[in-house]
This record gives C-alpha cells, sequence and structure tokens, in this order.
C-alpha cells in the first residue's frame, strides 16, 4: 500500500521495506532511523510503546494512548505520532458515523483499542465500556481515559453495555487469519439493530463478527478502511504529498487477496 503510494507519486528509489528487529536492537534500529536517507517509519506489536523513551519527541495523542504507530523527521528531530487514532475516525466518518454522544463498547485493551477509545472519548463519546478478556488490562485502560477525559462514563467489562451500544469495535484479534471462524462476541449475544460496528481486523475482509452483526442488523465497517486512512496520514507526514486514497485502497485489497 506505501510502496504502491510512493510510486504512484513518482518518488523514485523510495523504498517502504520491513525491518524486522530483536528487541535489543531498538538504539542500533533508531540509528537507522537518523540516516539521512530515512524519512521515518511505522511501527508494530511489539515495539508501540517500547520505542518511546527512544524518540526525541512523541505527540499529544500518541502520548496520552502510550502507543507510537508512526515515526517521521522534522530536521533531525524524531516525533512519534499516532495515526491509528485518527484513521478510525475518518473510517467512521467516511461512513456517516456520529460519534458524539454515542454509547461505545471497544473490545480488547491493547495499543489498537487504547487508539480506539481515545478517538471516541475525543471525538465526544458519553460512555465508553471497555471489555476485554484480560480484566486487569481493562482496567487499565478505563483508569488512564478516566484521567483525560473526567466527564466520560467509563466502565471496564461491563458486558450488559453491548446491548445499548451505537458503536462497538473489536479491537482484539479474534477473528483474524489464520482463525478466521471466532468471533470475539459470546454465542447468542443479542446487539442493537441500529448500531454499527467497527471489526479493526482487515483479514479477512469480512469477519465472522461483521456477518453476525449485519444478521442483527446493524452497520459494518471492516478494518481495511482504517488500515488505510492510518497509512494515508502516515504518507503525509513522510513525504508531505497528498496520499492517494484509491491507489492505497487497491494495493491493500489486492495484498490481502494474494493472502487470500
Ligand atoms: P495487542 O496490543 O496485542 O492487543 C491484542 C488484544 O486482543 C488484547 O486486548 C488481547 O486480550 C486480545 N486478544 C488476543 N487474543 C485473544 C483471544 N484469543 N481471546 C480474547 N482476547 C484476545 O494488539 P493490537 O495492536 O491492539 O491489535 C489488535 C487488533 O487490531 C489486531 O487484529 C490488529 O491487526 C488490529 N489492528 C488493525 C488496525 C487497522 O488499521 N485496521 C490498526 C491496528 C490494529 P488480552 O489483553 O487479554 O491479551
Amino acid at each position: 500500500m506505501q510502496q504502491a503510494a510512493l510510486d504512484s507519486h513518482g518518488l523514485q528509489g523510495w523504498r517502504y521495506e520491513l525491518l524486522a528487529m530483536p528487541p535489543h536492537e531498538m538504539q542500533m534500529m533508531l540509528n537507522t532511523l537518523r540516516a539521512k536517507d530515512c524519512v521515518g517509519a511505522n511501527v508494530t506489536i511489539p515495539y508501540k510503546q517500547a520505542i518511546i523513551p527512544f524518540l526525541d519527541q512523541v505527540s499529544e495523542t500518541a502520548s496520552k494512548i502510550g502507543a507510537v504507530n508512526t515515526v517521521y523527521k522534522q530536521g533531525e528531530t524524531l516525533v512519534g505520532e499516532n495515526t491509528d487514532a485518527p484513521g478510525f475516525m475518518q473510517s467512521l466518518r467516511q461512513c456517516g458515523v456520529e460519534a458524539n454522544e454515542a454509547r461505545a463498547v471497544v473490545l480488547g485493551a491493547g495499543g489498537a483499542a487504547a487508539a480506539v477509545a481515545f478517538a471516541l472519548a475525543s471525538a465526544g463519546a458519553r460512555h465508553l465500556a471497555i471489555i476485554n478478556r484480560s480484566s486487569t488490562r481493562a482496567e487499565e485502560l478505563a483508569s488512564r481515559l478516566r484521567q483525560h477525559f473526567p466527564l466520560v462514563e467509563i466502565s471496564p467489562n461491563r458486558m450488559e453495555a453491548l446491548e445499548r451500544a451505537d458503536i462497538i469495535v473489536n479491537a482484539t484479534s479474534i477473528g483474524m487469519a489464520p482463525d478466521p471462524d471466532f468471533s470475539p462476541l459470546p454465542a447468542g449475544q443479542a446487539i442493537a439493530p441500529r448500531s454499527t460496528i467497527v471489526d479493526l481486523v482487515y483479514n479477512p475482509p469480512q469477519t465472522k463478527f461483521m456477518r453476525e452483526a449485519a444478521r442483527a442488523g446493524a452497520r459494518c465497517i471492516g478494518g481495511l478502511e482504517m488500515l488505510v486512512y492510518q497509512g494515508a496520514i502516515s504518507f503525509q507526514m513522510w513525504t508531505g504529498r497528498e496520499a492517494p486514497l484509491p491507489v492505497m485502497r487497491a494495493a491493500a485489497e489486492n495484498a490481502l487477496k494474494g493472502q487470500g
């Protein structure tokens, strides 16, 4: 997706490459990022939190979320940003979904769940329930959120919130390939017919959770939308150019078809 965007701008010689990295080489990785011919990076599991102390600067959003997924440069300064949160909001907006005053449930309490929960609270959600396998992690996220959003009602691990939610987001990895036959919802769980569900899982594009929610009459948004939008924001930070969204979406879809 990123390489297709670089190519479509004719940025010859620019490469978006995977750099696999053992944990003890974090400092070496930072030296790579500081090299003159590098404009930035995406950071993924398990380094989204671990990279923070190594950066020169971290944006307010990334620091509240506690996770960096994009590094870019301002001069020589390495800046950490989180584009998952605005990417998620853009995926809601393009489907006409309003988070202001919403009752929302976030399933999960990892990095993506934190980004989504902060985005929803920032957008004026009235109530946020955080439900996670490890209840301690849900309580920790809820307590961090309360510090930043004292006016939002935030409750960890309240399953009954699902039935009345306007927006339900799967921010766990349940349903992701190679185990697509699982859903983050308990069997038989009721959800409101006019709710919107967002599955951050993008492989497969149609998850079991999305199929269940569609049967209940909910509107469904797949993870590919957020993937493309968060990537587009990163692209703009690295290149200063507008991200070619259709090119990026088509490249992502093709890559996922290839993984089949
Ligand atoms: P993470 O920090 O590792 O968190 C994983 C979450 O999934 C945790 O809440 C974990 O619960 C839960 N989980 C994992 N396996 C589970 C299971 N078998 N049963 C119940 N809960 C389980 O990962 P992340 O970065 O937040 O990513 C989460 C998902 O979001 C992934 O599928 C990722 O691909 C997706 N994502 C999508 C986008 C996008 O642009 N569409 C962006 C970022 C992430 P515990 O705390 O109990 O372990």
